[in-house]
């Protein structure tokens, strides 16, 4: 069972609902029609209030603890980046929704950010504060991606999916999904709106590749598409890839509505070290609903080799059933 009361795991899910609530302000505010391509404003000032808004949520919570986030306040602080900022600030002091958030300085706000600079360290907390930014623009899938992490184990993972139905259709409509996963406790997701009726996720049993669900960034340049499909060749997949930004394609995996999720290294960025913040929370999601993960050699991933996983090449995610025939394609495909 999901112990709720756990000071640990009530903060990840309390701290990412929150979040989440911030970033759907953001979006409904800022996000517009007429939004131009290049115009990554509103998604800029989500990014940096939501970091801001959790490294406080934990210096409260835990002062202690130490968080390993994306962004760091340099951005904020170049001259022309002043409006940005004020946002920032804005969303932040209404997000905190106190009277003393009225006093809530730009300055604090950034020293909030860079909490999140942490390099290295035995425990340590990780947030993608939005992860899909694209999906984000786009009103697609994103999600706000929490984890703590001891001794290069994930412990818990907590994945804020506000686009994400049931964490099982990709239905733009309703309030979303929060799933939590915790070490030996099991991944379990709730409705974002009312965070008490907990259902536990469970990976499928699919063990025929013809039938897989293969899942794969929307964004192409994030990974090699012409392999993907040499792969769903080799593997003898025969619907097309699923496309989703996000951590929530971990979600759909480990509710089981996908089988396999693929990130092969693009072309253009063969040496591209993936982000620990990008998979820490959802390889926990996965692995408590009895799926797999590894790199693209299968190898474990390692979290404990600082902001970036060093040690591993791309990722090959399952439902476990999968895995070993989907190791042995790749190896065939060379990549
Ligand atoms: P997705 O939504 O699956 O496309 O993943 C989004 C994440 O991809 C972002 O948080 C980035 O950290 C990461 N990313 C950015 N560039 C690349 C790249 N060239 N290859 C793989 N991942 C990337
Ligand atoms: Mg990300």
């Amino acid at each position: 069972m999901l112990d709720v009361k756990n000071p640990e795991i009530n903060f990840a899910i309390q701290t990412a609902s929150r979040a989440v609530q911030l970033v759907r302000q953001v979006q409904a505010e800022l996000v517009t029609p007429v939004l131009t391509k290049e115009d990554r404003s509103p998604v800029t000032i989500a990014d940096f209030a939501c970091q801001a808004l959790v490294a406080h949520l934990l210096e409260e919570a835990f002062p202690e603890e130490l968080l390993v986030a994306e962004e760091s306040s340099s951005a904020l602080l170049k001259p022309g980046a002043e409006r940005n900022l004020e946002l920032v600030t804005r969303f932040v002091r209404r997000a905190l929704g106190s009277e003393r958030a009225e006093a809530l300085s730009s300055q604090q706000v950034c020293a909030w950010i860079d909490r999140g600079q942490t390099n290295q360290a035995s425990r340590f907390w990780t947030l993608d504060p939005i992860d899909g930014t694209k999906g984000f623009l786009r009103g697609d899938q994103y999600a706000v991606a929490l984890a703590l992490v001891q001794n290069g184990v994930v412990q818990i993972g907590v994945l804020g999916c506000p686009n994400l139905v049931n964490a099982d259709t990709r239905d733009l409509v309703g309030t979303g999904s929060l799933v939590i996963a915790v070490r030996g406790q099991g991944t379990w997701c709730a409705a974002l709106n009312s965070l008490v009726d907990w259902k536990q996720l469970q990976v499928s049993t699919r063990s025929n590749p013809a039938v897989a669900r293969l899942l794969r960034s929307f964004e192409s340049g994030h990974t090699n598409v012409d392999q993907i499909g040499l792969f769903a060749q080799k593997m003898g997949i025969q619907a097309d890839p699923v496309l989703m930004d996000s951590q929530a394609k971990y979600a759909v995996l480990a509710a089981g509505a996908g089988d396999l999720l693929l990130r092969l290294l693009s072309a253009a960025l063969p040496d591209y070290k993936e982000k620990i913040w990008d998979h820490a929370a959802g390889s926990l999601v996965l692995h408590e609903a009895g799926g797999r993960i590894s790199d693209l050699d299968g190898r474990p991933l390692d979290f404990t080799a600082g902001r970036s996983l060093l040690n591993n090449r791309g990722i090959l995610a399952s439902n476990g059933m999968l895995h070993a025939p989907a190791l042995i394609a790749l190896k065939q495909i060379g990549a």
